[in-house]
């Protein structure tokens, strides 16, 4: 998918001569950055419509449907319609400039990869119905690529030996596909996307290290030039592997990730990976003896903490989850506290991908369905939360339905259990840097940098020859934007009642141009004309409403649009000197000299 085409070269090149045409760029050019052409509405279909489409459940999603920036093709895939292209392709050029000027090299994919890369890999089994599989006219199996560590690994292989080609990294701008559980969001959370995924290769970890830093570096220039409000934060790196990782996430309401915010000093973790830990001091003493009550159908611990009139935090639940042997495993977690699914399925004796045991195997195996399991004479291992083991005289289940015990006590009524860090944090924890108390703030999550170290290139057999001739594996980084969830997560920051704001860079167009009555003001037509021949030559992207519709209208759109500078012209105020000039962010115009100098000036300030 030619994503950052120049579509307008390609479909002007000469048909059927053989010959080179030097007035047209070769094809193989045309995925670069093109210049943007300025666009008359006459002639660039922008579709808009006024109606908030039903399907579409967060601002940005319902705002580039209503712009016309996309259209739905089916569940998670969309096309980019010409508006929504060009803001595409000035992310696209932004990412790649800096990738550039970190001293990546850029490269092309394909998006179809055989089944055997990632057989070697071992994740054609790992990833489940995530990875799009197809088999060929030759009964071949392939995928569709969620992401390109296996190809890039291959080509590495096949090209690189030596230790004096170290480091290098490529990168490329291309499409994944990832048939994603529960597609939403418009393109916040497709199926189909844009990604510029990156990779290093390095010959030890200080190496690596070092081209992390320049990529952290790099994708801060990126979000920064885009202009998006956004944080790093510390992450898990998921099935990718590896050891460490940060995410860069866009703030916003809409934000499908939970980040733990310290309220003074630098930390920022995904929920995923902010840790907890021990609670500091000594636990209470245990008091009356333990004591089993009846709880009749109450299921949940805030119905059971009602029912004994106690309060969450004074009881404890106890998921089970299937071990590495296919034994079950209990994890306890203080009652107000919710399990980590990605540091439980962490702990060596969990297996992975962690699964509950079912309500059927607990009551045949425990003796309880879920909601009456408690720890005190469960025969299988106990893996306790710090907060859970920090309590005394607790409430738990008895392994008995519809009954619970409660002034329970480890090491008197049950042995002290293994303690971890199972759970997620809270608002209002300690941060684990020590400084200040966490809070919680919602992000999108726009790209994601690891140290891989050598999980791919020893599991693809790679190595190249060291300074002394003896064969090394090399340690891996893989970076990725989201090129296509970037241009929602703006929107979602940047929108008023009225449409979309955008960030001058990644704007469709730098400026409107609204001529009224254009069809009977001949004046007006000419004014018009000049002024977007001068800014055209001056080098800005500019948009020419010369539909010939009503002022208002043109402004509903242009707003909905939001292009950062209106200028309208109009007969009555040509005769007294005056354009009308309007911020996106403004509420009111107001008038400025007729004349392009001036228009300039605020485009330039
Ligand atoms: P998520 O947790 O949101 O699924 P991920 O961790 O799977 O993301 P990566 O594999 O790190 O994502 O991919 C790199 C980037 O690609 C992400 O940071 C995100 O911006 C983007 N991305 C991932 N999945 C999607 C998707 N389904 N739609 C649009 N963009 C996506
Ligand atoms: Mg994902």
């Amino acid at each position: 998918m030619a994503i950052s085409t120049c579509s307008a070269s390609v479909t002007r090149l000469p048909r059927a001569s053989g010959a080179r045409n030097d007035n047209y760029p070769a094809l193989i050019n045309c995925r670069q950055p093109c210049k943007q052409l300025p666009m008359r509405l006459s002639q660039f279909p922008v579709s808009t419509t006024k109606e908030t489409p039903a399907d579409a459940e967060i601002i940005s999603h319902q705002l580039m449907l209503r712009a016309g920036l996309i259209r739905r093709l089916s569940s998670g895939l969309y096309s980019w319609m010409p508006i929504g292209l060009r803001v595409l392709q000035k992310v696209s050029a932004i990412v790649r400039e800096e990738m550039n000027a970190a001293g990546c090299v850029e490269l092309l994919m394909p998006s179809v990869h055989p089944a055997e890369l990632w057989q070697e890999s071992g994740r054609w089994n790992q990833m489940g119905s995530e990875l799009l599989r197809m088999r060929d006219r030759h009964d071949r199996d392939f995928c569709y690529g969620p992401t390109h560590e296996e190809v890039i690994c291959h080509h590495f292989r096949q090209d690189v030996r030596s230790y004096k080609q170290l480091p290098v990294t490529y990168y490329q701008i291309q499409t994944k596909f990832r048939d994603e559980i529960r597609p939403r969001f418009g393109v916040m959370r497709s199926r189909e996307f844009l990604m510029k995924d990156a990779y290093s290769f390095h010959t030890g970890a200080a190496s690596l290290s070092e081209t992390y830093d320049r990529m952290r570096v790099a994708y801060q220039r990126i979000f920064e030039r885009i202009g998006v409000d956004y944080r790093v934060v510390e992450a898990d790196s998921g099935n990718i592997g590896g050891a460490k990782s940060e995410e860069f996430h866009v703030l916003a309401e809409a934000g499908e990730d939970l980040l733990a915010v310290s309220d003074s000093g630098n930390y920022a973790a995904n929920i995923e990976a902010a840790s907890t830990h021990a609670v500091p001091g000594k636990r209470a003493e245990p008091g009356d003896a333990m004591q089993q009550v009846e709880t009749p159908g109450k299921k949940t611990i805030e119905a059971v903490a009602r029912h004994l009139k106690v309060d969450p935090t004074d009881c404890v639940k106890t998921l089970i989850v299937m071990g590495v042997n296919d034994n079950p495993v209990a994890l306890v977690l203080r009652g107000d506290h919710e399990l980590n699914e990605v540091k439980a399925a962490k702990h060596p004796l969990v297996r992975q991908p962690l699964s509950f045991m079912a309500e059927d195997a607990l009551k045949a195996q425990l003796g309880a369905g879920a909601g009456s399991i408690g720890p005190v004479g469960l025969n299988c291992p106990v893996i306790a939360d710090h907060a859970a083991v920090a309590c005394a005289n607790f409430v738990c289940g008895a392994n008995v339905d519809d009954m619970h015990r409660v002034h329970v006590n480890w090491g008197r009524d049950l042995p002290e259990p293994e303690a971890a860090d199972l759970r997620n944090a809270v608002a209002g924890d300690p941060s684990p840097s020590g400084e200040g108390k966490l809070r919680m703030v919602r992000g999108i999550e726009v790209g994601h940098i690891f140290q891989l170290g050598s999980k791919y290139t020893e599991a693809m057999s790679i190595s190249v020859l060291d300074a002394d001739g003896k064969e090394c594996t090399p340690q891996m980084g893989c970076y990725g934007v989201g090129v296509t969830r970037i241009v929602g997560a703006a929107i979602e920051q940047s929108h008023d009642g009225d449409g979309i704001v955008w960030p001058p860079a990644i704007a469709p167009f730098t400026a409107l141009i609204t001529p009224i009555n254009l069809a009977k003001s001949e004046k007006t037509r000419i004014a018009a004309e000049a002024l977007y021949k001068a800014l055209t030559e001056a080098g800005f992207d500019v948009l020419l409403d010369d539909r010939g519709l009503r002022p208002g209208v043109m402004f509903a759109d242009a707003d909905l649009i939001g292009i950062p500078h209106r200028i309208t012209i109009g007969e009555r105020g040509l005769d007294k000197g005056i354009f009308e000039y309007k911020h996106r962010r403004d509420t009111d115009a107001r008038d400025i000299a007729a004349n392009a100098d001036a228009v300039l000036d605020i485009l330039r300030s």
